[in-house]
């Protein structure tokens, strides 16, 4: 049983982006789907899918990602191997163009499960990683647009209170990418971000955070996206697995993880999954979150529920 789903962030996904986000996930999925029938590595197709999220300038991974409040772009991204619960991640990574390959080379040649900062940066150029500026013209754009606004005092960003901040621009969320790959039994789960809109210089959050972000057992793999505040607090992904765990199927697992939120940090969330039987799961209380998924005769693509 080989399948594949990716999310590219829950959100409010302008009407002009649809096509744009759309064309994205089902390129990424179709990119992991095909490497996995070939050679049913789920590592590698899942780090493929995520990449091809990170290289298209839509999502707020990679290449595109936003800015931090001093006008930079600190990236995390995290990957987990379901069999053996090996995990690799990094955090405030600057200037390389995949921080997916980062996160892999530190579950399979470190020690360790996550590097940030300077350390990861130092680590990326060891690891042969060249210098890369993943700012766009249009995220950095919108980065002075509403740098003015906060200094004229037009816009009030509090952003202590995350959600509230969400709440008023709900579009500032989104654009987190992630997958979860099965194959025959082997369960990988992979997540990449630029973070929130506008945070503070040094902020993580739940993407490069085993448990939070991204997570996978034998049972189950999950990729959270929306305020990594919340998702932190409700240890969003392994919460998932868990359910898958106890046998709650991967779409039921979603629910139920997002009901959890709904019910006690209220915050902007979505999640995917997958369950050791090969069914496909997602769900968000955000307006939309693009996905696609593709399994052995099924292929579906989703951006938002009126669709
Ligand atoms: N979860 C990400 C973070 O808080 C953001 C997102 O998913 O859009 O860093």
């Amino acid at each position: 049983m080989k399948g594949i789903i990716v999310h590219g962030g829950s959100g409010k996904w302008p009407l002009e982006k649809w096509e744009k986000a759309k064309e994205g996930v089902r390129e990424a999925a179709q990119t992991g789907y095909e490497y996995l029938r070939k050679s049913g590595d789920p590592v590698e197709a899942c780090v493929r899918a995520v990449m091809s999220l990170e290289d298209n300038p839509v999502f707020n991974a990679g290449t595109g990602a936003v800015l931090t409040l001093d006008g930079r772009v600190e990236m995390d991204a995290s990957i987990m191997k379901g069999s053996t619960l090996e995990a690799g991640a990094v955090a405030g990574v600057e200037n390389i163009k995949n921080p997916i390959l980062l996160a892999r080379k530190v579950m399979e040649e470190t020690d360790h499960v996550l590097l940030a900062g300077e350390g990861a940066m130092k680590f990326a150029r060891a690891m042969g990683f060249e210098y890369y500026n993943p700012i766009t013209e249009e995220r950095r754009k919108k980065w002075m647009e509403l740098k003015e606004k906060f200094e004229t005092g037009e816009a009030e960003l509090p952003w202590h209170k995350m959600q509230e901040l969400i709440k008023k621009h709900p579009e500032l969320l989104g654009g987190t990418v992630g997958c979860v790959a099965i194959s025959d039994g082997e369960i990988v789960a992979g997540t990449s971000t630029g973070g929130v809109f506008f945070k503070l210089f040094g902020r993580v959050g739940d993407t490069p955070l085993i448990g939070a972000g991204t997570y996978a057992t034998s049972f189950g793999g999950a990729s959270a996206t929306g305020i990594g505040e919340g998702i932190i607090r409700v240890v969003l992904s392994k919460s998932a697995c868990d359910f898958m765990r106890i046998g709650v199927s991967a779409p039921k697992a979603a629910e139920a993880v997002i009901d959890i939120v709904n019910s006690s940090v209220k915050t902007a969330t979505g999640i995917i999954t997958i369950d050791n039987m090969g069914n496909i799961g997602f769900a968000h209380n955000t307006p939309t979150m693009p996905v696609a998924y593709i399994k052995e005769g099924e292929e579906f693509v989703y951006i938002s529920p009126d669709e």
